[in-house]
């Protein structure tokens, strides 16, 4: 049996019973067959005694169930860890952070409460998937789109709070960013708004974020003060007309000017998100052409880029290859394609194609035509070809995300890629870093330079040696002054390591909260690498007493 660290089966068995009369026995899951459900499917521990797997998981409907389940757990001091739609996968899933805790699972309470396409804003409740949303605005014929993530099975709430991000204009991309007021159940079960919510009657709750005096939201994303039972967000009006365009360049070096016109261009709002690659990479989960894959490790191990480069000026393949979205009515998208062809003028061989355009509303056909359909905030699941439908990736069972952040400038691309592929080289491993790997652009104002790893359900000693590298990553980046922006279970004391300045005041300043907020600990030990004080010293071990 799993049982909570320091938690005996008397109190547990007590607990699960309390937790069955305030929310109804058939919303604790106590059996073992229902609480792996809430393993963690690309778990980089798998099947080994540290996987966090739950004891126990609760599903409540109401805000107040939630609060009935915080003042059991604290009674027994039950360490409750909540999810919303727990789809959080590369990152941890719907699996704790540390084995044994139990679940607090949201999607039940899935109420839309109100979305204003006037005001351009809407107020959710934790179990609200993005497929959700977006049906209810198209069914109702609102004017406004959510910013999405890649994969649309996931819920506003929980993405928010793990500071994910998405795909149109900068403010809207950061979905924490976007967020506008809370109601939290605190760690002793009362219940709190911030911003305009603090102001009983507000009208402003999805629209001005801070209210009056210290602004405490961020408090509650990638750590463990609370569970979040409803939140606002601000949402973009629908354009009335929409274009895709491709940028080519033929030169690694391009990547320098382009950067700097993109960032000019993106800060400016005249164009969306931008999708960086390079067409040397194979389409999705296809091997890579022998020759080229040849010159990857031909100049003593490591690439030579001489080579590269001729391979893709001999093919006629361009080095770099970006497309930019532009939103508007049909006159402006035309006028700014024009200044951006403009821009680009001065790259020497650099291309402007149109891939797309659209008048908006679409028609289902238009729909499935779409290319990027996230950066109109249409969900879907066609990400899902990565990492475990993919035809090359061993093995295929999931991945880990490493992703840190780097500075929006194409010189800092190149040395990251030479940082990353140099590690690779020193462990032995081929590098699944190339000179032509690309930078993501989803952070507003910066670059994140990630990688997956691959992991496995049936091969323990290539997680392990996974774990190792990762962390050795960590490290190199951290040197460098790269930080990541999120993680894994397994890995955020390793990321939390590395916020290091002054002796680790950050960590310390949030622990002393923390212990005034949480004195039982009972909400998320870990959770952003924050532990309560009663296993603090044992952070090292996973929070085991
Ligand atoms: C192929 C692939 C592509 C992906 N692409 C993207 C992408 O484009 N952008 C992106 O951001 N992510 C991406 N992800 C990561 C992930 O799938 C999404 O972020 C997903 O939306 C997160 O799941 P969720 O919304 O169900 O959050 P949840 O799993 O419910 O929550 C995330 C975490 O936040 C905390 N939390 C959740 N709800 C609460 C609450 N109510 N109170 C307190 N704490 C809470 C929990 O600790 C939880 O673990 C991708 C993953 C994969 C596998």
């Amino acid at each position: 049996m799993i049982l909570p660290v320091g938690v005996d089966e008397k109190n547990f068995k007590a607990a699960a019973e309390k937790f069955k009369k305030a929310i109804g026995a058939e919303n604790v899951f106590t059996e073992r067959e229902d609480v792996d459900l809430y393993r963690d499917a690309y778990s980089p521990e798998w099947d080994e005694e540290t996987e966090a797997v739950p004891s126990m998981a609760v599903a409540p409907k109401t805000v107040e169930e939630v609060q009935a389940i915080v003042k059991i757990a604290n009674e027994h001091k039950i360490p409750l860890f909540p999810i919303s739609t727990g789809k959080n996968l590369g990152y941890g899933s719907s699996a704790p952070n540390r084995r044994g805790d139990v679940v607090v699972d949201l999607k039940r309470m899935n109420k839309i409460i109100e979305v204003d396409d006037k005001r351009n804003f809407c107020i959710l409740e934790p179990g609200v998937t993005y497929f959700e949303l977006y049906e209810y605005c198209e069914k109702h014929n609102l004017n406004v789109m959510m910013d999405i993530p890649d994969p649309g099975w996931g819920s506003p709430v929980g993405n928010a709070l793990d500071h994910g991000w998405g795909y149109t204009y900068g403010m809207y991309r950061d979905h924490f960013g976007a967020h506008c007021g809370m109601e939290v159940v605190l760690p002793n079960g009362e219940l709190m708004r911030t911003g305009m919510g603090a102001l009983p009657g507000a009208k402003t709750f999805a629209e001005n974020k801070y209210g009056y005096g210290a602004y405490v939201d961020g408090l509650f994303a990638q750590s463990n003060f609370g569970i979040v039972t409803k939140m606002g967000f601000w949402m973009m009006p629908k354009p009335e007309y929409y274009a895709l365009l491709s940028l080519t360049a033929p030169m690694r070096e391009d990547i320098v000017p382009i950067v700097e016109n993109l960032n000019y261009l993106e800060d400016s709002f005249i164009v969306g998100w931008p999708l960086y690659r390079s067409p040397l990479n194979p389409p999705y989960g296809k091997p890579m052409n022998p020759e080229l894959k040849s010159y990857l490790t031909s100049k003593g191990g490591k690439p030579d880029l001489e080579k590269i480069q001729d391979y893709a000026l001999r093919n006629k393949i361009p080095y770099w290859q970006i497309d930019i979205p532009i939103y508007g009515n049909k006159e402006a998208v035309y006028a700014n394609i024009e200044y951006v062809k403009k821009r680009f003028r001065k790259i020497k061989g650099a291309e402007i194609k149109m891939v797309q355009e659209f008048a908006l509303p679409m028609s289902a056909e238009q729909i499935k035509q779409m290319k990027h359909k996230v950066s109109l905030g249409i969900p879907n699941m066609e990400i899902f070809w990565l990492s475990t439908r993919g035809e090359t990736i061993e093995p295929k069972d999931g991945h880990v995300w490493f992703s840190p952040i780097i500075p929006r400038d194409g010189r800092e691309l190149l040395k990251c890629q030479e940082v990353y592929i140099d590690v690779f080289h020193e462990m032995g491993m081929p590098s699944p870093i190339t000179p032509f790997a690309h930078p993501r652009s989803w952070m507003y104002h910066a670059f994140c330079f990630m990688l997956g790893f691959g992991n496995s359900r049936t091969d323990v000693e290539h997680n392990k040696k996974m774990r190792k590298v990762y962390r050795k990553m960590v490290e190199v980046a951290a040197a460098n002054g790269w930080g990541d922006y999120r993680a894994a279970p397994t890995f955020q004391d390793d990321v939390m390591n590395t916020y290091s300045f002054n002796n680790h005041i950050l960590r310390r300043f949030i622990e002393q909260l923390k212990d005034t907020i949480d004195p039982n600990g009972i909400i998320a030990p870990g959770r952003g690498g924050i532990w309560p004080k009663y296993v603090r010293d044992s952070r090292e071990k996973g929070g085991k007493k």
